[in-house]
């Protein structure tokens, strides 16, 4: 068993139903669920539980809706390891991409 258990958090009634953190997930763990929030939308749930805490789903949300934790199995800790809020233009996110010079 892995030693490390990812979650995720999504805030369903700010979810647009754009499927893209479903496309993003490599574990199929996504799925869009059969009721509508107050804006009309099918939301994204976490369907399976086997959720790695990859972040890829919280990186691609346009909505920033999605809040992903990672559980240490051994000392129960569960911390969040990807969080944005208040997104308010456009933004740029680099995964394991070092920057010029380093
Ligand atoms: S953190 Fe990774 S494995 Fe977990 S639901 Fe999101 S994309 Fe899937
Ligand atoms: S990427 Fe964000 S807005 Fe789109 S379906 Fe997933 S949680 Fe909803």
């Amino acid at each position: 068993m892995a030693k490390i258990r990812g979650d995720i958090k999504i805030d369903v009634e700010k979810c647009k139903g754009c499927e893209l953190c479903i496309v993003a997930c490599p574990l199929d763990a996504i799925a869009l669920s059969d009721g509508i929030n107050k804006q009309g939308y099918h939301y994204a749930v976490l369907v399976e539980d086997v959720c790695n805490g990859c972040k890829s789903c919280a990186l691609v949300c346009p909505d920033a809706v999605i809040t992903v934790y990672r559980e240490d199995r051994e000392s129960g800790k569960k911390e969040p390891v990807a969080e944005l809020r208040k997104v308010t233009g456009d933004i740029t996110i680099q995964v394991g991409v070092e920057e010029e010079g380093n």
